[in-house]
């Protein structure tokens, strides 16, 4: 447990899957976290993160930039099309754009603006119908919208049921950035963040395993 210690998980994976050293970045996800707990993996030199919440990441994210330089946020909890204005301020990068409607909005604020994060299409690679996501099915259909409206498409994310083989769910996320051209995948939390760089994960979102367990309430 620790930063250290997955760092160093990390760059065993890349070794033993034959990858270069450095090609998996780790976003730490600090949603739920206490502040001591961020504030402790930010003194330890870290910069990139990841929150599920805009309005969450509202309340911390702006002091700890001040404090930290070089901080760099994911989103990678789903997005309501009326905070995408306030997303695209806070967040380097937003890894859940999932329906044309987003992309499309997104498009509209960056031509308004001047600016857009970098993004990543979240495939529903399990269809499950509680969890966000575009089906695989729609998923070309959605990156080729993306590339049409001019916006930072860099890469897939997914989340997979936990009930299956999260292996299975990487290798269709990887196909499908494959034969869409895409060469990032965002892919594997604390609990499978192994096998996601063995199946070619270039990001890993670990929360609880540097953070310690998530306490709700
Ligand atoms: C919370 C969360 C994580 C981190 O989960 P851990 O099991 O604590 O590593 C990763 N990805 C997403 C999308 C999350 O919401």
């Amino acid at each position: 447990m620790g930063l250290s210690d997955i760092v160093g998980r990390v760059h065993a994976a890349e070794e033993t899957a034959g990858r270069a050293a450095g090609s998996v970045k780790l976003v730490a996800v600090s949603k739920v976290q206490p502040l001591e707990r961020v504030e402790a993996v930010l003194e330890e030199g870290h910069r990139l993160f990841g929150e599920n919440k805009v309005q969450e990441a509202s309340g911390k994210w702006p002091a700890f930039r001040e404090r930290f330089p070089g901080v760099r946020l994911h989103l990678i909890g789903p997005l309501q099309t009326n905070k995408a204005r306030q997303a695209m301020e806070l967040f380097d990068c937003i890894e859940t754009v999932d329906r044309p409607k987003l992309a499309r909005t997104l498009a509209r604020l960056r031509d308004e603006t001047g600016g857009c994060p970098e993004l990543f299409v979240q495939v529903n690679t399990g269809e499950e119908p509680q969890k966000a996501g575009v089906l695989p099915a729609e998923t070309d259909e959605l990156v080729a919208l993306c590339r049409e409206l001019e916006l930072p498409l860099i890469g897939l994310m997914c989340i997979p049921p936990v009930e299956e083989e999260p292996a299975l769910h990487f290798a269709l996320l990887k196909k499908i950035a494959e034969r869409n051209g895409l060469g990032e995948l965002s892919m594997g939390m604390s609990a499978d963040f192994e096998t996601a760089i063995a199946q070619g994960a270039t990001y890993v979102r670990v929360g609880s395993a540097i953070f310690g367990e998530r306490v709700y309430g």
